[in-house]
């Protein structure tokens, strides 16, 4: 005789953020339930397939086009910009410069206004990731060193984030073993 209690129902759920896949069986009153959690990028949420990564920082489930390699560690965008301790606005800027943009440039392929552009070179020439040609108000800035060391990681997010903009390629530089850390007051 034949019982509801036979019957096996299998349901697959999106797996929880950080967790990469759990199975669970359970009784219920409509029978057996067998539940597959199914592992998503926690960033894009794509399906994830065999090859992935765990953020070092928080834990998430990245695939392979979310990741962000930064001073040996592996992680999620959004960490990754916590520990550069610089805004998506000043990411792009400093990518700008490091690619070869002036001023006028970056304006006008980042959609920067052009206020924004002006003070946050300022700021980035605080930080030492620009230095100032002078005079500053007629050429602008360049790209330091300090900056240059910390443009393929933050080229690498704006290309996670699809930020960079249409038509520009950028080629990868090996990253450097020992990323600096910007803007510390932000983190740690
Ligand atoms: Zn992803």
């Amino acid at each position: 005789m034949e019982t509801e209690e036979n019957i096996f129902t299998e349901v697959a759920v999106v797996e929880d953020q950080g967790v990469i896949s759990t199975r669970s069986i359970k009784r219920t009153s409509r029978g057996i339930v067998k539940r597959v959690g199914v592992p998503f990028c926690d960033h894009c949420g794509r399906r994830l397939e065999s090859r992935f990564s765990i953020c070092a920082d928080c834990g998430k489930k990245l695939d392979e086009t979310c990741t962000v390699q930064y001073a040996s560690r592996i992680l999620s965008p959004d960490c990754a910009v916590n520990r550069l301790g610089l805004r998506i606005l000043e990411i792009k800027v400093l990518v700008g410069y490091a690619i070869g943009l002036n001023l006028q440039e970056i304006e006008q392929y980042f959609h920067i206004r052009w206020v924004d552009a002006v003070s946050v070179s300022k700021h980035l020439e605080n930080l030492n990731l620009l230095r100032a040609k002078f005079p500053a108000f007629i050429r602008g800035y360049e790209i330091s060193e300090l900056g240059a060391s910390a443009s393929s990681v933050c080229i690498r997010l704006l290309q996670v984030l699809d930020q960079l903009p249409v038509g520009i390629f950028v080629e990868f530089e090996p990253l450097p073993k020992d990323m600096p850390q910007f803007g510390g007051e932000r983190f740690g």
